[in-house]
């Protein structure tokens, strides 16, 4: 279909008097109508063909004018108007593509066809438009004949509308454009405010920020100034209070000493409570001391291969002597070989001793038990018993220094055990965590790489 409509024109007229060039504009425009062009296109074709016709007729005394409807390389139509002087035009006399009237339309030159020279223009046909169909064209070519053309006033009427509504368009749209410059103006005006008091929020957020960190560098450093005061005070007072304690401790069994001159019974009794006492205080001083060196990075680590097997034996032998309830068992579970671990000895045995030392203390029966498995490149050691257990809010208190559950049954000891024991697990490069609820006993679980900390 698409050779079809270019072999046949769509129309052919024949320009040779002035009033010839309303009806090839009026023609024009009902052709590029029927083939799918919009208004606007409509009078632009027209309005360039009648601009062409007018300059034919002066330079050559007429033309033969027949449109065609072509199928372009784009897969597009173009509607197409060759105009064919009546007397030959000298080659390159008419350049009409060099004027404004080019700009109506798509193409518009001076062609060669067949060795005839014409004045070809063209207008694509929007993608949406249904190309006619050779019935719809004919129907179009019989229409054509059969009106009469309008006479050149018709036609200047119908030019006249189109200007007009072609002018109240172009008002309209200046309008448009007016109140869009208008808006446009306005919303930079807002933006710009927006951006400058963004900015000065800022400024202002980094002037605060600015100061919190310089506080927030000055509050640390107070406060690890602080912590190495306290660290340094408790380890000088714990060290000038042992030797003190000690002698009193010595003096107590020297009185008591069967060698002594014999005591009554009430002083007997007497020196053996500030014995205990003294004994007590002892404890805690080395408690403290030990804390104090443990937060001052004074504690070395001492790392070695330790078998764990001998670890647990000893600790087994020297816990039973604290096992002293009927009720209660002490199991310490023996670790699977090969139980090798790389870590400082003396203070995993301190901190596994802590742990079911207080198992042992706060369980009135059942059992404590201690068991090590190994998984993948950590060991970990599960101290359990079926004592009170501790609620979870409580879970992170206890290992704050000197605090003690309430009202727990009052067994004796510091509050220093937990944190001590905590700290010495962090330098060996593990953690140290609970499981408890109260009624259902509870787990201390102690987590330490294989390969040392
Ligand atoms: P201490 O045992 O000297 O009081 P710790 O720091 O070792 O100090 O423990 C702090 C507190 O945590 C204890 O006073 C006790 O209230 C609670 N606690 C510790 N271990 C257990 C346990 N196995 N069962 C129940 N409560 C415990």
């Amino acid at each position: 279909m698409t050779g079809e409509p270019a072999a046949q024109p769509l129309l052919q007229m024949a320009l040779r008097v002035e009033q010839d060039i309303f009806v090839i504009r009026q023609r024009g425009r009902e052709v590029a109508a029927v083939v799918g062009l919009e208004h606007q296109d409509q009078v632009r074709i027209a309005t360039a063909l009648s601009e062409v016709a007018r300059d034919l007729l002066g330079m050559s005394g007429g033309a033969d004018v027949t449109f065609h409807i072509d199928a372009g390389a784009d897969g597009r139509h173009h509607l197409r108007a060759d105009l064919a002087p009546v007397t030959p035009l000298p080659a390159g006399h008419y350049q009409p593509q060099s004027g404004a009237v080019s700009r109506l339309v798509d193409t518009l030159g001076v062609a060669t066809v067949e060795g005839v020279t014409v004045v070809r223009m063209s207008r694509r046909v929007p993608a949406n438009a249904p190309i006619p169909t050779p019935e719809r064209l004919a129907e179009f070519r019989s229409e054509l004949g059969r009106i009469a053309p309008a006479s050149a006033l018709d036609e200047l009427t119908a030019q006249n509308g189109q200007l007009i509504a072609a002018l109240d368009e172009v008002r309209s749209q200046r309008d448009e454009l007016a109140v869009l410059n208008e808006e446009l103006a306005e919303t930079n005006r807002g933006v710009l405010a927006l951006y400058n008091q963004l900015t000065e929020e800022l400024e202002e957020t980094n002037r605060g920020v600015v100061a919190l960190y310089a506080e927030l560098d000055e509050k640390s450093a107070q406060l690890r100034a602080a912590s190495e005061s306290k660290s340094r005070f408790l380890a000088n007072v714990s060290h000038e209070l042992r030797a003190p304690v000690t002698a009193i401790i010595g003096l107590g069994r020297l009185l008591t000493d069967s060698a002594s001159d014999p005591l009554t019974d009430e002083q007997g009794r007497q020196v053996d409570l500030i014995r205990s006492s003294a004994a007590d205080l002892l404890n805690l001083v080395n408690e403290l001391l030990d804390l104090a060196k443990a937060e001052s990075g004074r504690i070395e680590l001492d790392l070695s291969d330790v078998d764990l097997r001998p670890v647990f034996g000893q600790l087994r032998g020297t816990l039973r002597a604290l096992a002293t309830r009927p009720e209660v068992e002490l199991v310490v579970e023996e670790p699977s070989a090969p139980a090798l671990l790389r870590t400082d000895e003396v203070l995993l045995g301190q901190v596994l001793r802590n742990l079911l030392h207080n198992g042992l203390k706060f369980t009135e029966r059942g059992e404590v038990r201690l068991r090590a498995h190994r998984q993948g490149d950590r060991w970990t050691f599960e101290v359990s018993d079926t004592g009170p257990g501790i609620a979870p809010e409580l879970h992170d208190r206890i290992f704050e220094e000197f605090y003690q559950v309430p009202g727990a049954t009052r067994v004796g000891g510091t509050g220093l055990g937990l944190p001590y024991a905590r700290r010495l697990v962090t330098l060996l490069g593990g953690t140290l965590q609970l499981t408890s609820e109260p009624g259902r006993g509870s787990t201390f679980h102690v987590s330490l790489p294989v390969g040392g900390a």
